[in-house]
């Protein structure tokens, strides 16, 4: 019987809050305190956390009526910024401007059965779910007015899984991925709210782009801001449906393509299309935020070369590209047909499996290898000791 053992990965979590008066307050507080307290650093150079504490703790605490632990922390923050200051041999008065207040788990925040989520005992709105994870130290943040609690919390990572089946990825504009593996059903994701979304900013950008006047162009920022959170969302939902997916096809590897240098070099014909319709930038984004979310479950991701996955025939191997007519394949050499991203996205998992194989047995042509590796797979599926249930 192997062992599990666990790796401890620190995260973070954006989420919106309603501000009680207590957090404004102290926010206003706490930025006054450590300006009052740089100025007695700059010129005493006195740098040491535990001096500063002691010759300043209780006249911060009555001067500017701060909760005691911001105030520990305020001493840690003036004096380290003063202290990189020292060693960068750069010394001058610090202003301390941003509103990021630092609070500590169990001593400014906690989260109860009975109160819910609590900054200095009071009850906080939150509008969106709390990570159900052990919660560490975090900082609430007031960012255009808005405010925020950035959340910090540590979740375990599996070891990754070595027996199970591999899931092939592809990512493109009309769905925005469709997934794939040996045996099991397809992963169709459609992006028809997000493109239908993006086109209605796009009409209305090209519109006020004309008028070019001030409030123009803060609508077209307000535009922007509206289009990366949309996309956001969208790409949240739909990484957590490929982690869902993957986890019910009991997967141990999900294979997608390393367009970092696709875009440009090696696929010529599909970096085209991608960056005609899509911020190359959703893209990594959505890779970013499945790996997340599938390593979570110790299944572990790969990327292949993405040259040829979307014109490379799947049954015989012909390579042009006349095979893809849109949304179809249809093979010119042997007639095999198929949905044309199902297809990108089996050439995907065949590249990755016929890769892992090349480098058993390097002599071996991809293709024959292809049929050796998914022999291989089965096995390990339907025979492997320790595949896991979820
Ligand atoms: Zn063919």
């Amino acid at each position: 019987m192997r062992i599990k053992t666990y790796m401890k990965q620190v995260r973070t979590k954006k989420i919106k809050i309603q501000p009680t008066q207590t957090i404004i307050q102290a926010m206003d507080n706490y930025l006054s305190a450590c300006n009052w307290l740089s100025e007695i650093v700059f010129k005493t150079r006195e740098t040491k956390t535990n001096k500063l504490h002691k010759l300043y703790y209780s006249t911060i605490r009555d001067k500017f009526q701060l909760q005691s632990q911001l105030t520990c922390s305020l001493f840690r923050q003036v004096s380290s910024t003063y202290r990189g200051m020292r060693t960068r041999k750069k010394w001058k008065l610090a202003v301390f401007k941003r509103p990021v207040l630092p609070i500590c788990f169990r001593r400014d925040f906690n989260v109860s059965k009975r109160n819910g989520f609590t900054i200095w005992n009071q009850p906080i709105q939150m509008f969106s779910d709390l990570p159900d994870n052990h919660l560490k130290d975090s900082k609430i943040k007031n960012i255009k007015n808005k405010w925020y609690v950035i959340l910090t919390y540590e979740i375990e990572i599996p070891d990754p899984k070595t027996n199970g089946t591999v899931v092939g990825v592809d990512r493109g504009i009309k769905r925005i991925l469709v997934a794939s593996t040996k045996s099991k059903n397809p992963l169709f994701v459609k992006g028809g709210r997000l493109e239908s979304l993006r086109k209605n900013i796009r009409n209305t950008k090209s519109r006020v782009q004309a008028v070019g006047t001030r409030s123009s162009k803060r609508l077209l920022q307000r535009l922007d801001r509206k289009e990366k959170s949309v996309t956001e969302e969208v790409l949240h939902i739909t990484s957590k449906t490929l982690a869902q997916y993957s986890e019910s096809v009991s997967a141990k590897t999900v294979v997608f393509e390393d367009l970092s240098e696709g875009i440009r070099e090696s696929s010529k014909s599909k970096g085209k299309r991608f960056r005609k319709q899509v911020h190359s930038w959703a893209y990594s984004s959505l890779l970013f935020k499945c790996k997340y979310k599938l390593e979570a479950k110790g299944i572990s991701v790969a990327l292949v070369d993405p040259k040829n996955t979307s014109r490379g025939c799947p049954s015989c191997g012909f390579i042009s590209e006349k095979n893809r007519k849109g949304i179809k394949f249809n093979c010119k050499s042997c007639g095999y047909s198929n949905d044309a991203d199902l297809v990108g996205s089996m050439n995907i998992r065949n590249r990755f499996i016929s890769g892992l194989l090349e480098r058993d047995d390097s002599e071996k042509s991809s293709r024959q290898s292809l049929i050796v590796a998914d022999s291989l797979e089965d096995s390990a599926t339907s025979h492997g000791s320790c595949t896991r249930g979820s």
